[in-house]
């Protein structure tokens, strides 16, 4: 199944896989760059490393033998090294920066490309649809993994080594007393990383609740307004923002732990240096440039110590999203086209059902071997109570799932060996629900088909009853729609779908009547519209008006998966105790056997449409 695993721990051997593949994907691609950036690190640990190392020259050479002639040297020894140390540090974030932003942006495309190619039965898995909404966070994370990496390889640990060295060259007895102190506070690091590990993964599946059932409450707000649901779902948002809150102090304090005890530890080294070496130069009348410059070794030592201490924590927090995110990448998309599929040829549109047979993921059978005909040209109305089958029978033209059994043909080609797209081409689908994308009204019209013309574009709007309306938009053609556009009316909504299909000029049109009510005079003008795409074309309508259904050259009556009647409205209504005719006499009244509940909303609203 395409469903993605629930979160589990992330184990050692699981945590080294994930930073190899971000490596393995990411070091080649920016080889050069890295290099940059690692070469620029290096000059910091070194000029990090001789800064503490001159001091021990600025005691004992300027002030302890007076040497004037050094002073001027020495001192645009130190100015060179920080402006070094300042120019490298900028070219490595510089760098840094660049590549994350890179990394961010190549895979944005990369995920993006990914949902697109995967089937619907993903979209249906809501758990799937969640994490695919995080995406920028996940991506987010693989770039922080790439950083704390090579940060911690390029920079902390070679200025470590580097400030090591200079301690012992300055001092290897000191060195080795503090480097006494290197195992109590890696042992108390480790600790703490452990215990923060788990913190953490609470505190990161808490926020994901929490983000979810957020999204979950604003998405369904008019059922949440419509059942008065605020409340209770206030109530369950409280919690589970609290609990969130609470975790968050609690990575703070476990966290910040480190600092009391690294502090604690550090104090007391300098203080007993200070000890020995002070009695040292007391008695042995030493000059003490060695003992400052080592000093200052350890202090520019602390600032790369703690960053390592904490690189644990800020991996694993990256690690948990860099998963999520290889969790969506490695979605295989199902049913792909197969080997040696070819483009598909309509020149009349015809499409047969032949014995088909289909369940979802689930395995429960939802058609149960349908076959008909819907002729060339001519309109197909498929009936039947909800639950049917018929959204399925639609999505099934358009190959959004493989059947289980029998054939789906389009002008006698089998669309199992077609390329999808070359199929998807051949038709044009009008949804129940129009949708409008992030763009202009010709934009949105033109997604029909990419080439059409400004001519074609507005003619189909002209057909489609939609260019009154349009030209009265403050940009005419060039509105913006979708989310930060105007708004426009559920049927001006629906006649630019409609406008969209026939731009497309598709041999084929599958059109999912829509069910909410329009006012008269907008319904009118959307019948209208449909009726001009319908032209000429292979309709498959799941049809929800009686005038489309008694109007349609071919009624394909559907119960629980099956056909059970088939033909034109007169004979349908001549068959005694026929499901048509049962359902046509009920028509109008409540309990209509075959016909969606919704249906009776509409008429109810609209009046019959007969
Ligand atoms: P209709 O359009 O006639 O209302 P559908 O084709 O939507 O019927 O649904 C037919 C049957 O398939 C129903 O029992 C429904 O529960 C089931 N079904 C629809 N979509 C899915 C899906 N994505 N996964 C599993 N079952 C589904």
């Amino acid at each position: 199944m395409n469903g993605v695993p629930r979160k589990k721990k992330i184990d050692t051997t699981e945590a080294r896989r994930v930073i190899g593949r971000v490596m393995g994907e990411n070091l080649r691609e920016y080889r050069s760059s890295y290099a940059i950036a690692l070469a620029a690190m290096l000059a910091v640990a070194c000029t990090t490393a001789f800064v503490a190392y001159i001091f021990k020259d600025v005691i004992n050479k300027i002030y302890y033998q007076r040497r004037e002639d050094l002073i001027v040297p020495i001192s645009l020894g130190i100015l060179a090294a920080f402006v070094i140390r300042g120019v490298a540090t900028y070219v490595q974030s510089v760098m840094m920066a660049k590549i994350g932003n890179n990394i961010v942006a190549r895979y944005q495309h990369r995920i993006f490309d990914h949902l697109m190619k995967l089937g619907l039965d993903f979209y249906t898995d809501t758990r799937s649809a969640q994490l695919a909404a995080r995406i920028n966070q996940n991506v987010a994370g693989v770039r922080e993994l790439m950083d704390i990496t090579i940060t911690t390889i390029g920079k902390d640990i070679p200025t470590l080594v580097a400030l090591i060295v200079t301690m012992v060259l300055l001092d290897p007895i000191l060195s080795l007393f503090a480097l006494l102190i290197g195992p109590p506070v890696i042992l108390t690091v480790r600790y703490l990383a452990r215990r923060l590990r788990s913190i953490h993964r609470e505190s990161v599946t808490l926020n994901s609740h929490l983000l979810g059932a957020m999204q979950e409450a604003t998405q369904g707000i008019a059922i949440v307004k419509a059942f008065t649901m605020e409340d209770q779902l206030r109530a369950k948002i409280s919690a589970l923002i609290h609990r969130a809150e609470e975790r968050a102090n609690k990575i703070a304090r476990v966290s910040e732990r480190t600092t009391p005890i690294t502090e604690l530890i550090a104090g007391v080294a300098i203080a007993s240096m200070i000890i020995y070496t002070g009695y040292r130069a007391v008695y042995n009348v030493e000059p003490p440039g060695a003992m400052f410059g080592f000093m200052t070794a350890v202090l520019l030592a602390y600032d790369p110590v703690r960053r390592l201490a904490r690189v644990q924590v800020g991996l694993e927090r990256s690690l948990v999203n860099a998963r999520m995110f290889f969790e969506i990448l490695d979605v295989e998309p199902r049913q792909a086209d197969s080997i040696g599929s070819v483009p598909i040829t309509v020149p009349t549109g015809e499409v047969e059902f032949d014995k088909v047979r289909f369940s979802y993921g689930n395995g429960v059978p939802v058609l149960h071997g349908i076959s008909f005909v819907a002729k060339a040209g001519k309109t197909t109305a498929i009936v039947g109570a909800s639950g049917a089958g018929k959204s399925t029978l639609i999505g099934l033209v358009q190959r959004f799932y493989d059947i289980d059994a029998g054939r789906i043909l389009i002008d006698g080609q089998d669309i199992a060996y077609v390329s999808k797209r070359s199929l998807r081409q051949s038709i044009a689908y009008v949804s129940q629900q129009p949708y409008l994308f992030e763009g202009t009204i010709a934009d949105n019209i033109r997604y029909g088909r990419p080439d059409a013309t400004d001519e074609e574009v507005i003619e189909a709007a002209k057909l489609a009853n939609a260019d009154e309306f349009i030209r009265q938009q403050p940009q005419s053609y060039g509105t913006e729609v979708g989310e930060n556009g105007v708004t426009l009316s559920g049927g001006q909504r629906q006649r630019l779908s409609i406008a969209r299909a026939i731009v497309r000029n598709a041999a084929i049109l599958l059109l999912d009547e829509a069910t909410s009510a329009l006012d008269n005079e907008s319904e009118k003008r959307v019948q209208q519209a449909l009726e001009r795409v319908m032209q000429g074309r292979t309709t498959i309508v799941i049809a929800h008006r009686l005038s489309t259904i008694v109007n349609a050259e071919h009624i394909v009556v559907m119960e629980a998966g099956r056909v059970v009647e088939e033909g034109v409205h007169d004979t349908l209504l001549a068959r005694p105790n026929g499901v048509y005719a049962r359902f046509y006499q009920l028509q109008g009244r409540e309990e209509s056997p075959i016909i969606d509940d919704t249906e009776l909303q509409s008429t109810a609203v609209t009046g019959p449409a007969v």
